[in-house]
């Protein structure tokens, strides 16, 4: 089996030493929790197991089920259905009104028992996870054994609640395998084996492709899954139109194209060069450090992501320099703490090294790059205590400033040094900085306009 070569590193992969760039070899488990809700529901209230239930937004004989059980699932009751129209189908359903706060607390719950396995852990919904084992696979030698202990985790926190679990080289194939087997499914996806399982199903039943799709493969000829994975990437651009041909051959061809959509950049960086006048007061080159944390937090605020890394670098005068890698507790939005971080290893540094002043006045320029996005709805979910409100709250604020204008609202980070802020106060228009080489392009990005 052909495996596809690594895509290109990006430009500015000089600061991404962690890079994320799936490499041939690679894994991914993908785990979906069964009929989530209502498991969750007969999790805590024993008397609904064994019973087809669906869970309601509201108590109403005309409120739609969203989450039948599995028993439900037997009788053809499907999510969306009316209350009325699944009793026609199960007369004995037994409606049973949400309640998210305690999904969440077990979605929370099922992280942990992941996260323990391996740090690269991504949600990708309330009731589904994914975790890229590439870098484990000296550590866990036998991936099913692996998923077999997770279930087993699961189930000894809760016996209730089944989990079908998908592995394969890319995360579309390993989220394929979920859907293969349920409920409590466990299945590997290979290059030796998946045109036995594409065999068994309809271009519909690949996550991903519906009706419209469905008719455009078919008609250039594309019956089946296993034809559409034989296809060109030429003849599937064709069907796709462009780059969504591309990612279906990737997928199809295991190559990673979906872990880290939300994010259409793997590194967001920022820099700038500071004059000699500037580089004189050491509160001014705090103030553009604050600034470039700034700027990346705006980034993140409109591409909706939080970033789990990041770098920092100065360069002197003296064409030397310093670079640290900082691995974040937990995902990170906010500039001031990007800007906390980055002064604690500052700081960590001056002392180990009996260094006194690494903003000298003789900085020449400094920058930040941020990698390892996480997107915010994934992270909705995992309840980071105190930290929600914070998140609402700068959110609210960015919201005022699109609406009344970016002067209306400034945060007091931002009042810190006005002169020296004022160009990261724009947001929305300017295209990101990018570094190139040593050559900065668009230096005075975010101007006022
Ligand atoms: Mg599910």
């Amino acid at each position: 089996m052909q495996v596809k070569e690594e895509k290109k590193e990006p430009r500015n992969a000089r600061y991404n030493s962690n890079s994320v760039a799936l490499r041939p070899g690679s894994l991914v488990m993908y785990i979906d929790m069964n009929s989530y809700f209502a498991s969750c529901e007969q999790q805590f209230r024993p008397e609904l197991r064994d019973k087809p239930i669906g869970v309601t937004t509201y108590d109403g004989a005309n409120a739609s089920v969203i989450a039948p059980s599995i028993e439900a699932k037997r009788f053809g009751v499907k999510t969306g259905m009316r209350l009325s129209e699944c009793r026609a189908l199960c007369p004995h359903i037994i409606p049973v009104t949400t309640r998210p706060y305690l999904y969440r607390i077990v979605h929370v719950e099922i992280m942990r028992i992941l996260q323990g396995y391996c740090s690269d852990v991504l949600a990708k919904s309330i009731d589904e996870a994914v975790i890229n084992l590439s870098s484990y696979r000296l550590v866990y030698k036998d991936p099913i054994a692996l998923a077999q202990k997770i279930k087993e985790d699961i189930y000894k926190k809760y016996d209730y609640i089944k989990c079908s679990i998908g592995i394969a080289p890319n995360s579309f194939l390993a989220k394929l395998g979920t859907e293969l087997q349920k409920p409590n499914g466990l299945v590997q996806i290979t290059p030796e084996n998946i045109d036995t399982h594409l065999a068994t199903l309809k271009l519909t039943d690949l996550p991903g492709i519906a009706g419209r799709s469905e008719r455009r493969l078919k008609m250039i000829g594309i019956n089946d899954p296993i034809q559409m994975r034989q296809s060109s990437q030429a003849l599937l651009r064709k069907a796709f139109g462009g780059i969504v041909g591309y990612y279906w051959h990737s997928r199809l061809n295991f190559s990673e194209v979906d872990l880290y959509s939300h994010s259409q950049t793997r590194t967001m960086s920022t820099m700038r060069t500071v004059s000699r006048a500037q580089a004189e007061s050491k509160q001014t080159l705090e103030s553009l450090l604050v600034s470039l944390c700034t700027r990346l937090e705006q980034r993140m605020m409109k591409q909706e992501v939080f970033c789990k890394e990041l770098s920092f670098f100065i360069k002197y005068r003296s064409k030397t320099g310093w670079d640290t890698h900082i691995r974040l507790a937990q995902p990170v939005q906010d500039a001031w703490e990007l800007r906390r971080y980055i002064l604690d290893r500052i700081h960590e540094f001056e002392h180990t090294h009996n260094v006194t002043a690494m903003f000298s006045n003789q900085v020449q320029s400094m920058g930040v790059a941020i990698q390892n996005f996480i997107s915010d709805t994934a992270l909705q979910y995992s309840l980071f205590d105190n930290r929600i409100q914070h998140d609402v709250v700068r959110k609210a604020m960015y919201k005022i400033k699109d609406k009344y204008g970016k002067n209306m609202v400034r945060k007091g980070a931002e009042m810190f040094n006005p002169t020296v802020m004022k160009d990261a106060i724009g947001f929305g228009s300017v295209k990101d900085l990018m570094l190139d080489g040593d050559e900065v392009r668009n230096q005075y990005l975010l101007e006022e306009d």
